[in-house]
């Protein structure tokens, strides 16, 4: 379980790509915010020699149906999707979920990595996000009747963002379960961020965070 907060739009296309590359052969699920960004990114991918479908709520029925299918026979490497995707899907050998930006709560998060490593082997997730998708999903709730529980719910999320502790243990926290040792695997764990600052987060400011914390720079 990684976190790369504010990445710059061509520094992460590099590190997404590395990443990619360095896993041939293996499949995962770029998770996006927008339809048009699945279809951006999947392009993207295509370019640049992955073979890579998109995957939205706006194709048509036989379209999702054909992609899922190729997908789960290890037809496609990776795919762009929107939360609609995932539901559903038994593929044991999904190695890597990348978010490319802030989810909208822990619940669904925590399902979206789920579908990596269903066959108990090692896989990966990164969580890309950065100050414009929490002004967006603030956004998206701000006329709803349940405007605060779905604003409480991002400031969570942005929580486990910022967080310099286990990233593992925060998640079974939000769920009510018993914390345990540290896992060792998240990057807080193995690379803990220098905590230079704490703060007092007032309620529903989503822009001043827990802490000021430096995190190793990744190569
Ligand atoms: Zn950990």
């Amino acid at each position: 379980m990684n976190v790369r907060p504010q990445v710059p739009k061509s520094k992460k296309e590099k590190e997404i790509l590395e990443f990619i590359h360095e896993r041939q052969g293996e499949a995962g699920i770029f998770y996006c915010l927008s339809r048009k960004e699945t279809e951006e990114w999947s392009q993207f991918f295509n370019q640049n020699g992955i073979t890579s479908k998109y995957y939205h709520a706006g194709l048509a029925s036989s379209d999702r149906e054909e992609i899922q299918d190729g997908f789960i026979r290890d037809q496609y490497a990776v795919i762009c999707a929107t939360i609609a995707f995932g539901m559903g899907i038994d593929k044991s050998n999904v190695r890597w979920i990348i978010h490319n930006n802030l989810p909208k709560n822990i619940e669904g998060y925590y399902q979206e990595i789920g579908r990596a490593g269903r066959d108990g082997l090692p896989a990966d997730t990164v969580l890309y996000y950065n100050y414009r998708d929490i002004i967006l999903l603030n956004d998206f709730v701000k006329d709803s009747d349940f405007k605060e529980v779905y604003q409480e719910k991002i400031r969570r999320m942005v929580h486990y963002g910022e967080a310099a502790s286990c990233r593992r243990n925060i998640i079974l926290s939000y769920f009510g379960e018993s914390i345990t040792e540290p896992c060792g695997n998240c990057d807080n764990c193995s690379q803990p961020p220098t905590v230079l600052m704490e703060q007092k987060l007032p309620r529903l400011r989503f822009l001043q965070f827990h802490a000021v914390i430096k995190r190793p720079e990744s190569t």
